[in-house]
């Protein structure tokens, strides 16, 4: 492919691995020029005038002192650090405006958890109006019941504590192992199974569903946490089986019946009625979404791509997945953002001094090291165009209230539920796997791709020899990162941007843009 340089040549001038020394966090803060030091500056006092509010917070110091987890969030500005590396203009507002988003949305979850909380806030009445849902649950079957509340205590206490601390699941997988789940199991439902099993989970809600997104091992996970809320808490737990071949014509039916069986299930719980006019409001969001996402994968495609990496992906997430259409302010920050990417497109806006390649990211990440997709552009200048977990919804679901359209949401919501970011490409055969990566090569004119092997996702590792034999068929550079999703001790960020730095020097027989960034100390970092 043709490099790419860049025109304004301010974004990477500095040899970033300066900043890195041995300890937690960098040695000092990052110098942008003038006009975006100052930006990211303010932007780093707002967030901790959010952490303040969040302290206030009914429950906030009981939790503190109650659980292990609540701790990693006193280092979120360190997470906020390692998502705007070397980021300049419009690219720096664009991560910043999206983490603007993705923080209040996690506060308000942990507020949500908190004050719900038996142990903690034990509001009773609020508790009686919340649905405990799975962390891995597109909550598609929430959108019509805008009077509960979908209370997704898996995120705070392992998805995005991972994000902020990458030693955040350590502790969890040892009890689960000491409890006699082998150490081969994926790290995340390990880790959900050791959470339930120490009681380190808030205890809240009327009801729970859960859903068996991703596979198997998150099937185990759910047995042992539905049995700790059943019969020590009292909270009747249902079960939502989404068809993993979900590509097939003759599944769906299945799953939109397990849709109505869900909505059933939380109607008879708390008394609360499905609201259609909620629904179809809902629904109508998540269209804009979608289209705001493919825009912005459209600018990816060209030389100047503008909403990528880490954050991209996280944004998706939290937008799809924790609201599917329930919040109100997510749109309005989707608009942000589009404005930004439109501006960014226009001025050229690049996050390194040059392209070299043009990257598309498979396979599902590890949490710990995430920020390496802005590392890969600043180190070695190949830009991660879109990953695997953001290739989620592609087609606008039914938006308007007519008798049709409501036997056909039941269909929308299991379509929304069956893509799911992490299962609509792990499961449903080889062809959402493999053949689809190449699709998705060709549209965005990929001539890399960097596939994340997760060593204990059996969903993507026995695909291996398909990727390796159709990627040199297609003359597509692919290299392998192993990691172990969750667990930093099978795979430090060292030995997992080794890989990387190995595969570029011997393979590709090219030198870093900044030699700086090839090694960092950042052993005993967060
Ligand atoms: S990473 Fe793989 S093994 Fe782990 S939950 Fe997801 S699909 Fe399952």
């Amino acid at each position: 492919m043709a490099i790419v340089k860049n025109e304004k040549k301010k974004a990477g001038q500095q040899t970033l691995g300066g900043l890195y020394g041995t300890g937690k966090v960098k040695k000092r803060r990052e110098w942008r020029g003038f006009k975006d030091t100052m930006y990211d500056y303010g932007r780093w006092l707002i967030l901790w005038k959010k952490m303040i509010k969040i302290s206030l917070s009914r429950g906030f110091v009981k939790g503190l002192l109650r659980y292990r987890w609540m701790y990693y969030y006193l280092s979120v500005p360190y997470m906020v650090d390692k998502f705007t590396l070397g980021q300049r203009d419009e690219i720096l507002r664009i991560t910043h405006t999206a983490l603007d988003i993705i923080v209040d949305d996690v506060a308000l979850v942990i507020k949500c958890c908190l004050r719900a909380d038996r142990r903690t806030g034990n509001d009773k009445a609020y508790s009686e109006k919340c649905v405990l849902v799975d962390e891995n649950a597109m909550v598609s079957f929430m959108m019509g019941f805008p009077d509960l509340v979908a209370l997704e205590r898996e995120v705070p206490t392992l998805f995005s504590s991972n994000l902020i601390n990458k030693n955040s699941a350590v502790h969890y997988i040892d009890v689960a192992q000491a409890y006699g789940i082998p150490g081969d199991v994926c790290p995340m439902p390990e880790t959900e199974a050791g959470i339930s099993i120490e009681d380190d989970f808030v205890v809240g809600g009327k009801c729970a569903v859960q859903v068996n997104s991703t596979c198997d091992g998150s099937m185990l996970g759910n047995s042992i946490i539905a049995n700790r809320l059943e019969k020590d808490y009292g909270i009747p737990t249902f079960q939502m089986a989404t068809p993993l071949r979900h590509k097939e014509e003759d599944t769906q039916k299945y799953a939109a019946e397990e849709i109505k069986a869900a909505i059933r299930f939380i109607e008879e719980q708390t008394g609360a009625k499905w609201n259609w006019k909620a629904y179809f409001e809902c629904a109508k969001r998540v269209n804009e979404t979608t289209k705001h996402r493919w825009d912005w994968l459209d600018v990816n495609s060209t030389d100047y791509p503008q909403f990528f990496g880490a954050v991209f992906s996280l944004y998706n997430d939290t937008n799809y997945m924790g609201n599917c259409g329930r919040s109100l302010t997510f749109p309005l920050y989707d608009r942000r953002v589009d404005a930004l990417v439109n501006k960014g497109f226009k001025n050229k806006c690049m996050i390194a001094p040059e392209y070299r390649h043009r990257c598309l990211v498979w396979g599902v990440q590890p949490q710990y090291a995430f920020d390496m997709l802005y590392w890969m552009a600043l180190c070695w200048g190949v830009m991660p165009l879109t990953d695997m977990l953001s290739m989620v919804i592609d087609k606008p679901i039914a938006e308007e209230d007519t008798p049709e359209n409501r036997e056909q949401a039941y269909y929308d919501m299991a379509y929304l539920s069956e893509n799911m970011i992490m299962r609509n490409h792990t499961h449903g055969g080889y062809k959402v796997l493999v053949d689809e990566l190449w699709e998705h090569c060709e549209r965005m004119n990929a001539d890399m791709v960097m596939l994340w092997e997760h060593i204990a996702c059996k969903a993507l590792t026995g695909m291996h020899g398909q990727f390796e034999e159709q990627a040199r068929k297609r003359g597509i550079n692919l290299v392998w990162v192993a990691h172990d999703l969750c667990d930093p001790r099978i795979y430090t960020k060292q030995a997992v941007r080794d890989q990387f730095n190995l595969y570029m020097r011997t393979i590709m027989r090219e030198e870093p843009i900044d030699p700086t960034l090839e090694v960092l100390q950042d052993d005993e970092a967060w």
